[in-house]
């Protein structure tokens, strides 16, 4: 509240007592002189009382303007009229004294005397808020009777008029120190209320600062949860997320299934596109794959689809079913699939993603049992790559055991060449025309300890997954060669024969494979025109071309034959098979051993091709003395197959 308000409030207050003191002292005065010797007393009685009233309703108007605007100083007017009522009641006093002292008798003198000096003491106190006008007041009360009474030439007055002039001078000196007292106290309890104001302000700010504080820590807490939780490339849960999702277990086991999905070749699409195309293929993914999900497991009734980007190009999704249901899903999840495997439009390039997926399916009812699950739709995806990408396969008992065969066969690889286990057989390739044996294709053969002997279909594909691909392809080059060398001159056409190594894209693309084969061909010892390296249609991929065709050049230019094998069987651009230094195409035996109407066409396709750019064509796989008459006729250069030879641990040369 403001200094001068509580001042005002104050002086207020005080002054209604000071009202009331007048007043009884006005009647009191009336009881004391005698009416009959004073007859103007009762007129200033009368005349006193009514002030003492009018002040009383000055100061009540006063106080009730103050109550209802209790911050407003009052108005000037307001001051002056309460100043000027008690001024005047003092100078009432004094007129009552002055002009009674001739008049009144000795006892009512000093009676007057000590009724203004009572009067006096008290506005010390009830004026002590008035600085001036409390002055005022008592001075007006007591100095001009004092003057009245040194004047009158009464010893005796004059005696009280020096006493009464010294107890005036005290009062002053009394009101002074009263007003003092209340101005500081005042100002103290201002300064005191300010302070409490402030510091409960302050303690607003600070519990608001808190109470701002304690959400943001709860929105970093969530951000955190959400991060820590939560890919940040997709949105999708990660590991941790999809792994620690809590959903409601029911009374009754409910029914899972996992999804697990990779993407085939994201790798190579990564590189060819570049990183930044790469991520938005994966959100676009992931937008698809939320939306496809959820559209699913309304179809399928499943209520919770944790759906997670597992790592890299991988990505589960579990969806959980109340009821184990009656209809095949099937359906649906080859819908499903062929919804994610539709093209996508990223930046300038209109990508078209395989994806293989394996499904597990079981009843749960914990995260615990989902880890186990996990395993088994993995091993299903693996199947389902295993059977060439780009499809969905589902988990067995049969996928299992397979699984376990593939780990440890991938396990036995990368130690085979060192323990004895791989061996090499050649195969005889005989010009279509005289049957003579002119090269001898290097097959590979591997002995497991446990599985016994494993057919390179299945371990090549194994050993292609990692590394052990080029170790491996290293032997068989070293081996092949060094033996080759040591064949003598074939009977018959006069020329030692060429031996044909089959060689795996993921050889022919590493940068020093060319300096592999030189370095081999001179440790061996073996001409570079007698050796042959056998590759697959693979290697007509634009994702594999730029980085084998300067090998295969290199090696070309070195005397290096280059034959494509198993011609027929993939479906890249023929178109490139120009801008590849070919000697010959291997028509893939599917084509000769079924030898229909459809083969056939594939065979004089092959030949027509092979003519075209002047390649050189062996067909493999020939069962039959037919099979090798219609080929021989169809103008093959080349044949090989069960009829002509088997593969053998020795040549016949
Ligand atoms: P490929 O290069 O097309 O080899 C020819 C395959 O056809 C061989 O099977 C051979 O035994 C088989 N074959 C030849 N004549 C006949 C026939 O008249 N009838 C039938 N049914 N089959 C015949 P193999 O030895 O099982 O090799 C399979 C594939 O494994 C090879 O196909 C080749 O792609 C791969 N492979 C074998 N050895 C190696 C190697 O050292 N390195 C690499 N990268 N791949 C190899
Ligand atoms: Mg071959
Ligand atoms: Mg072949």
């Amino acid at each position: 509240m403001l200094y001068k308000v509580r001042l005002w409030r104050e002086n207020l207050n005080n002054h209604t007592q000071g009202i009331w003191a007048n007043a009884a002292a006005i009647i009191g005065q009336s009881f004391i002189i005698d009416g009959r010797s004073v007859h103007w007393q009762s007129a200033w009685v009368s005349v006193a009382l009514v002030l003492c009233a009018l002040r009383y309703l000055l100061e009540r108007y006063c106080l009730r303007a103050l109550n209802r605007q209790a911050e407003t100083p009052p108005p000037g007017w307001q001051t002056m009229l309460l100043s000027a009522g008690a001024i005047a009641s003092a100078m009432l006093w004094s007129l009552n004294a002055v002009v009674g002292m001739p008049d009144y008798s000795a006892s009512e003198k000093f009676s007057v005397m000590i009724i203004i000096s009572a009067l006096a003491g008290g506005a010390t106190g009830t004026l002590a808020s008035m600085r001036i006008v409390g002055k005022l007041y008592i001075a007006s009360l007591l100095l001009p009777t004092c003057l009245a009474m040194w004047l009158s030439g009464d010893d005796h007055l004059a005696i009280l008029a020096v006493l009464g002039t010294i107890f005036a001078l005290i009062m002053l000196h009394s009101h002074q120190n009263n007003f003092r007292l209340l101005d500081n106290t005042l100002r103290l309890t201002d300064e005191k209320e300010t302070l409490i104001r402030q510091l409960s302000e302050n303690n607003r700010h600070i519990s608001d600062v808190n109470s701002h504080l304690e959400q943001r820590i709860q929105e970093r807490t969530q951000a955190l949860e959400f991060l820590a939780n939560h890919d940040p490339l997709t949105s999708l849960l990660n590991r941790r997320g999809f792994l620690s999702y809590s959903y409601q277990a029911g009374t009754v086991q409910r029914q899972q299934t996992l999804i697990f999905i990779d993407l085939d070749h994201f790798k190579d699409i990564n590189e060819d596109m570049g990183h930044d195309h790469g991520d938005r293929l994966l959100q676009a993914f992931s937008q698809r794959l939320s939306h496809e999900v959820a559209k699913l497991a309304a179809f399928i009734g499943a209520s919770d689809y944790p759906i997670c980007r597992w790592g890299g190009d991988e990505f589960v999704v579990c969806l959980l079913r109340e009821v184990n249901p009656s209809d095949d899903s099937t359906p649906h999840y080859r819908q499903l699939h062929a919804a994610l495997s539709a093209s996508y439009q990223i930046g300038p390039h209109q990508v078209h993603l395989g994806l293989s997926a394996g499904i597990f399916e079981s009843l749960t009812d914990s995260m615990p049992q989902t880890k186990q699950a996990l395993a088994c739709a993995d091993i299903a995806t693996s199947e389902a790559k295993k059977n060439g990408r780009g499809q969905i396969s589902f988990y067995s008992d049969n996928s299992y055991a397979m699984q376990r065969r593939r780990l440890k066969l991938a396990q036995a690889l990368t130690q085979a060449h060192q323990d004895d286990s791989l061996t090499l057989q050649f195969q005889p390739i005989l010009t279509a025309s005289s049957l003579q044996i002119v090269t001898y294709e290097a097959l590979l053969r591997w002995q497991h300890p446990d599985y016994g002997p494993v057919a390179p279909d299945e371990f090549i594909a194994l050993a292609e997954t990692s590394h052990a691909i080029q170790t491996i392809g290293r032997w068989v080059l070293e081996q092949a060669c060094r033996q080759a060398a040591s064949w003598p001159i074939g009977a018959g056409h006069g020329r030692p024969c060429k031996v044909a190594v089959n060689t795996s894209i993921r050889q022919l693309v590493q940068p020093d494979f060319a300096t592999l084969v030189g370095n081999t061909l001179a440790a061996t010892g073996l001409a570079p025109s007698r050796l042959i390296i056998e590759v697959t249609e693979s290697v007509l991929d634009e994702r594999n071309m730029g980085r084998a065709s300067a090998t295969l050049h290199t090696l070309h230019q070195l005397g290096v034959e280059i034959h494509l094998d198993d011609f027929g069987t993939g479906y890249s651009s023929l178109s490139r098979l120009r801008e590849l230094p070919f000697d010959a195409l291997k028509i893939d035996k599917s084509f000769v051993i079924g030898m229909d109407e459809k083969s056939l066409t594939v065979v004089e396709a092959a030949l027509l091709i092979a003519r075209k750019y002047g390649l050189r064509v062996i067909a493999e796989g020939v069962e039959t003395a037919a099979q090798m008459h219609t080929l021989q006729q169809m103008g093959v250069d080349e044949l090989q197959g069960f009829y002509l030879g088997k593969p053998a641990n020795n040549t016949t040369v």
